[in-house]
């Protein structure tokens, strides 16, 4: 599907301050030369190799599958990059862009601090600046994240306007690139944003969906019959679902986080309850109030907390070609204990959400499916929460 002028459908676009159009004008001609430079390429594929530890194993669950007694489960295995999650493939991918377009400086927006963290590693490793910034309300949640990224080399800014969580991190993050964008680039997390973010995050996440059909075609000979994965922003899924957009047989789900369900306040699923409008820079689904304001959102997971999702994903929602469902706090919890019981894998209660909807549709299915699941990052952060969400005080 095409994104020309940085359309998806009626979604997307750059709706920006004239301050930033020249920086997001800079971005997008670096990023067309440099997309098409073998050497570019090269290195970006001997950092995802020698770095980040890709390809990713795509691992045959076997006991889910017989426990659940319908179509065959395989986990691609994001979990297992350094750092933790999918997150280290796109900024790997722009901290090498940025180096290129001759910037010295990044600065990032982190929720839980996944993101900040991963750029906090690729700046140290790239010999480059960093700065974070991050709601205050987040740092004091996610403490040991916020001791990460200054072990890291990396300044965190604590940010403590609105309801000082992510929304209010992005805003802040993109009020600094306005002050300085001539040695500066802005490190966005996820396919959001004005164009061209949407677009780089995720050519950057399509590694995944590559090496998911590469993989499929050794093991199985075949491509799998639905691949699903958890939806914040939306660059996992994006990166999951992209190279199987033009396969018409491949369901795509995407599982947003109910909270505590989608007729309550507390909330994040945005395709559930959100309404068109325009924020961050970019057109797409938002949760608002009454009045068109941006809602304040709630999950569980930290990394689901965000009140919009990627205009790509908005397009594929109205195209019908990807499907968006809502998993609460609590099938997500049990999705998280299970997983790690049954196949000694700890997934990151982000990707507990997909993993949760695939406890739901497996059974139905005839044994000759097949279903992805992709587990977006490993849940070791996640343990301390989960201890206290069942009543458990455990040292954190
Ligand atoms: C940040 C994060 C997410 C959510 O972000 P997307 O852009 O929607 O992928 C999901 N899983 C993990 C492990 C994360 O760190």
């Amino acid at each position: 599907m095409s994104n020309q002028n940085g359309r998806y459908g009626s979604h997307g676009g750059q709706y920006i301050p004239e301050t930033l159009m020249n920086a997001v004008t800079e971005l997008e001609h670096a990023y067309e030369h440099y997309k098409n430079d073998t050497e570019f390429q090269h290195e970006l594929e001997a950092l995802y190799h020698d770095y980040a530890a890709r390809p990713s194993r795509l691992t045959y669950a076997a006991r889910m599958t017989q426990d659940l007694g319908g179509a065959k489960i395989y986990l691609k295995r994001e979990d297992l990059n350094h750092t933790g999650s999918h997150k280290i493939n796109n900024v790997i991918g722009q901290c090498l862009l940025a180096k290129k377009m001759g910037k010295t400086r990044i600065i990032a927006e982190t929720g839980a601090g996944q993101h900040g963290v991963a750029a906090a590693t690729v700046a140290a490793l790239m010999g480059m600046e960093c700065e974070v910034f991050m709601g205050e309300e987040d740092t004091r949640r996610q403490a040991l994240n916020v001791y990460r990224m200054r072990l890291l080399g990396a300044k965190v800014h604590p940010v403590a306007t609105g309801t000082a969580t992510l929304k209010d991190a992005v805003s802040e993050a993109l009020r600094e690139w306005t002050k300085r964008i001539d040695d500066t680039h802005y490190l966005i997390g996820s396919v959001m944003g004005p164009h061209p973010f949407p677009m780089i995050v995720r050519d950057f996440q399509a590694v995944i969906s590559r090496e998911i059909r590469s993989q499929m075609m050794e093991k199985e000979g075949r491509l799998p019959d639905v691949v699903m994965a958890c939806v914040g922003g939306g660059s996992n899924a994006m990166g999951a679902f992209y190279d199987f957009i033009g396969e018409k047989n491949v369901r795509l789900i995407g599982c947003e986080a109910a909270g505590r369900g989608v007729h309550t306040a507390e909330t994040a699923a945005t395709i559930a309850t959100g309404k068109p409008g325009i924020f961050h820079g970019m057109k797409s689904y938002f949760c608002q109030d009454a009045y068109g304001q941006i809602a304040p959102v709630y999950s569980i997971s930290a990394g689901l907390d965000y009140p919009g999702i990627g205009p790509e994903h908005a397009m594929l929602y109205d195209a019908k070609r990807a499907e968006y469902v809502a998993v609460t706090d609590d099938e997500a919890v049990e999705a998280f204990e299970y997983l790690s019981r049954t196949e000694g894998i700890i997934p990151a209660i982000e990707s507990a959400h997909a993993v949760a909807h695939a406890i739901k549709i497996a059974p139905s299915m005839s044994k000759d499916k097949i279903i992805v699941i992709n587990i977006s990052g490993r849940g070791d952060k996640d343990c301390a929460a989960i201890a206290r969400y069942r009543g458990e005080d455990i040292y954190e």
